[in-house]
């Protein structure tokens, strides 16, 4: 059996969405269930991964230093309470138009963040709550799951629009927390 991984968008699945950019891990509030979610899905052995658009950092609104101190919380939090926490955490620190390869619909943030963890892009789940997550995960090649969460009840009016409905219905929950019996059978088929 291959190695099914989960990879996760940031803000809107784990931590709450803010009013312009979170730049101090005394901001960061976690989005109910999500680390319970998450250390369920670390106790079965499932690698996690995160991706994040953080387009903040090149316009100076927030630092590397800050995302990777918010990024140390989450992990705290993890180890604490299962001794494991990511296996990868990929970034993308530029703009919206400089039209690098990493930002999100693009896939290449997705795509390192799988090669980071050596499973197979087509074993992936991304999941996030914005259309371009959803599109960054099919031009990945990785099955997207939708939370609606942070921005996702705007992302599945929006996603619906263009994506066949029976599949958005099918791979939208709540929530992470709400998501968590799909994702225990996804990984472990
Ligand atoms: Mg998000
Ligand atoms: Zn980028």
């Amino acid at each position: 059996m291959t190695q099914r991984a989960i990879i996760l968008d940031r803000d809107g699945v784990i931590l709450e969405t803010v009013e312009g950019y979170l730049d101090n891990p005394n901001s960061a509030i976690f989005i109910p269930g999500s680390i319970d979610a998450l250390c369920v899905l670390l106790s079965h052995d499932i690698p996690l991964g995160i991706a994040t658009n953080q387009a903040g950092i090149a316009t100076g609104k927030i630092t590397h230093e800050q995302t990777a101190a918010i990024q140390r919380l989450i992990d705290g939090v993890l180890l604490d309470q299962t001794g494991r926490t990511f296996k990868a955490v990929r970034v993308c620190p530029h703009a919206k138009d400089v039209g690098c390869s990493c930002r999100k619909p693009k896939p290449g943030l997705l795509l390192a963040a799988a090669n980071d963890m050596s499973v197979d892009p087509a074993d992936c789940v991304y999941v996030g709550d914005h259309s371009d997550d959803w599109r960054a995960a099919i031009n990945a090649d990785m099955l997207p799951v939708l939370v609606r969460t942070g921005r996702g009840r705007t992302a599945e009016l929006d996603i619906r629009s263009w994506y066949p409905g029976p599949f958005v219905r099918a791979l939208t929950f709540d929530s992470l927390s709400a998501a968590l019996p799909f994702l225990l059978d996804w990984t472990s088929r």
